[in-house]
C-alpha cells in the first residue's frame, strides 16, 4: 500500500453495503464531498475490488452476502493491503466492535449514522497513515519513489512532474487491472472540466518517453476501449 498524499475527504472510496438505498445514499454524499465511490453490494464482491488497491479507503458492512465484513478485511490485511476501512455496524455490543478493530478496520461506526458523522470518520482515516507505510512502488525493473517523484531503473532515474507522477503512482498501484482513462481522469484531474482523454493521453505519452530514458523493460500497454496496463517486455 502506498502513503495518502492527499488531504481531507478521500479520492476514491469502496462501499461495499448490502442495504442498498444505504449503500447508494452514502455513494451520494461521497460524491457530494467530490470523492468517487464504487459500490457493490456483496462480501466476495468488495474483497476483489479492494484488493485492487485503488481505493483510498472502505466503508464495510459487516452483515454481507457471501463473505462477512470481518472476513473481507481480515483477507484484505492478510494480502497486505492497508487501505483504511471504516466498518459499518447495526449492533452496538462492544465485543462486535473490538472484533471489527481486531480484524483490521481502522474504525467503526455504528448504524445509523449522520452524514457528518460519516465524513468526519473519513476525514480522519484518510489523514491517518497506516502502520505499513511503503515509500516506493515497484513494477518490474522501475521503481517510483514516493517522496521525491523520481523514477529510477538501475542506476539511471528521472524526475516526474506532478501529473506524471500521479498517473505513473496509480498505474503502478494497479498492476493487476487495466486502469481506464476514466479512472485517470477522475482520480488525477478530479473530473476537472478542463481536463479530456487527450489530457491523459499526453501525460501517458510523456510517461513513456521517460520509461524509455531510463531505458526499462515496463512499457505502458494500451488496451483499446479499456484503457493501459503496464507490462514487462520479454
Ligand atoms: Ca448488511
Amino acid at each position: 500500500m502506498y502513503r495518502y498524499l492527499w488531504e481531507g475527504m478521500p479520492m476514491n472510496a469502496l462501499v461495499v453495503e448490502d442495504e442498498r438505498n444505504l449503500a447508494d445514499a452514502i455513494c451520494k454524499i461521497l460524491a457530494d464531498e467530490g470523492t468517487r465511490a464504487d459500490v457493490t453490494y456483496d462480501g466476495p464482491t468488495g474483497l476483489s475490488m479492494a484488493k485492487s488497491g485503488m481505493y483510498d479507503c472502505i466503508v464495510l458492512d459487516v452483515m454481507l452476502p457471501g463473505m462477512d465484513g470481518l472476513e473481507v478485511v481480515r483477507e484484505l490485511r492478510r494480502a497486505n493491503v492497508s487501505t483504511p476501512v471504516l466498518m459499518l455496524t447495526a449492533r452496538t455490543s462492544t465485543a462486535d466492535k473490538v472484533t471489527g478493530l481486531d480484524a483490521g478496520a481502522d474504525d467503526y461506526m455504528t448504524k445509523p449514522f449522520e452524514t457528518e458523522e460519516l465524513l468526519a470518520r473519513l476525514r480522519a482515516l484518510t489523514r491517518r497513515t497506516g502502520d505499513v507505510i511503503i515509500e516506493e512502488l515497484k513494477f518490474g525493473d522501475l521503481t517510483l519513489d514516493l517522496t521525491t517523484h523520481d523514477l529510477r531503473c538501475g542506476t539511471r532515474s528521472v524526475h516526474l512532474s506532478g501529473k506524471e507522477f500521479e498517473v505513473m503512482q496509480m498505474l503502478m498501484s494497479s498492476t493487476s487491472r487495466v486502469v481506464s482513462k476514466r479512472d485517470l481522469l477522475n482520480r488525477v484531474w478530479g473530473g476537472n472540466a478542463d481536463a479530456s482523454e487527450n489530457s491523459v493521453e499526453a501525460y501517458v505519452s510523456f510517461l513513456r518517453k521517460k520509461i524509455n530514458h531510463v531505458q526499462s523493460t515496463v512499457q505502458i500497454t494500451t488496451l483499446r476501449m479499456l484503457g493501459y496496463r503496464l507490462e514487462v517486455i520479454e
